[in-house]
């Protein structure tokens, strides 16, 4: 299939990827981020405050929660949520747009509410589940992680176990049991979901 402005279903060529908390789709997003320049990621926009390390307009577009609103006023995300009953998280629309209409593989890793929305208002898109080897391995990530109270984790570790539930929702499920081969089988998945799929 030929990429272009004619195209007339250019969501085929988005992939949302999501999946327990803590499972390490940041990991997988940032591993196809520095190994598959073909695929343009999404950078989301959030009211949490950064963490070390992580650099605005890169990681995230970090904004107040005045200018969150604001752009959820106008319209300007595909999807949003409050995460974790924390922070709000947003896909801004414009970006997606366009790299979708220039032909580009594009790819989101968002959260199960954001993933929900994407799937009503995108239905043709392949929505991709990242799912951890097993739930004890899931918890020892959720506390390995180091970053959050263990207030934060209780809450995390029980929004997980719901979000384990919804695995029959996506079209694939993608075991993340070593980080590079699991970023190659969504790749794969991309391109090959890019050109099978007709329905
Ligand atoms: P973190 O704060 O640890 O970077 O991310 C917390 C959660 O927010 C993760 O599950 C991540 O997938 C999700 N998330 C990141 N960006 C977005 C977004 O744009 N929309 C939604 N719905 N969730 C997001």
């Amino acid at each position: 299939m030929s990429a272009g402005a004619a195209d007339p279903t250019p969501a085929r060529r988005l992939t949302v990827l999501a999946g327990p908390t803590a499972v390490g789709k940041g990991t997988i997003a940032a591993y196809v981020r520095a190994h598959f320049p073909q695929v343009w990621l999404s950078v989301s926009m959030t009211t949490r405050k950064p963490r070390p390390g992580e650099v605005d307009g890169v990681h995230y577009h970090f904004v107040d929660e005045a200018e969150f609103d604001r752009l959820v006023e106008a319209g300007q995300f595909l999807e949003h949520a409050t995460v974790h009953g924390a922070a709000q998280y947003g896909t801004p629309r414009g970006p997606v747009e366009r790299a979708l209409a220039s032909g580009q593989l594009a790819l989101l890793e968002i959260d199960l509410q954001g993933a929900r929305q994407v799937k009503v208002t995108l239905p043709e898109a392949l929505f991709v589940f990242l799912a951890p080897p097993s739930w004890e391995e899931l918890g020892r990530r959720l506390v390995g992680r180091g970053t959050e109270t263990a207030q934060e984790r209780a809450v995390r570790l029980a929004t997980a176990e719901r979000e384990m539930a919804a695995q029959a929702e996506f079209d694939v499920v993608i075991v993340n049991d070593d980080v590079r081969r699991a970023s190659e089988e969504l790749v794969s998945w991309m391109r090959s979901g890019q050109a099978g799929r007709t329905g």
